[in-house]
């Protein structure tokens, strides 16, 4: 696990996220446990303008005496990103645009009520391949 995607483009869409407030020095809230090393660093929160998944940007790390990270890249808004909630490179519920949490949310009512009804979908057998399908179907 990375604290930054080293990406500026939005992990589930691939647009641009925007900041959404001005460069602000990173605080205990932001990076928690790691705030240590990253006190010192600018940076702002974003938002994904097409899926509203939601970002921390890191604007600039001059500031930082902890740097493992390519140099602040002057001239762009920011140089990278980790999702908001947890200050890393995988998203919290928060994080992920609001039809991401609905696919997820339909996914496993779907695959509970396929249990419940020993029932299997079109849908399911394309998941778990033909073969197993008419196998399923051969022993009823
Ligand atoms: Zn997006």
């Amino acid at each position: 696990m990375r604290r930054n995607l080293c990406s500026t483009e939005c992990y589930f869409c691939g647009d641009e996220p925007k900041l959404v407030e001005k460069p602000r020095l990173i605080t205990q809230r932001d990076a928690g446990r790691f705030f240590d090393e990253y006190a010192g660093m600018l940076v702002a929160d974003a938002e994904c303008p097409s899926c509203r998944a939601q970002y921390l940007a890191w604007v600039d790390m001059r500031g930082c005496k902890y740097r493992t990270v390519d140099p602040y890249i002057h001239g762009d808004p920011y140089f990278d990103l980790s999702f908001r909630k947890t200050f890393n490179d995988e998203p919290a519920c928060g994080d992920q645009p609001p039809w991401y949490w609905w696919e997820e949310r339909e996914r496993k009512l779907h695959d509970a009520l396929a249990v419940a009804l020993d029932y299997i979908s079109p849908f399911e057998a394309r998941r778990v391949g033909l073969e197993k399908y008419r196998r399923n179907q051969d022993e009823r």
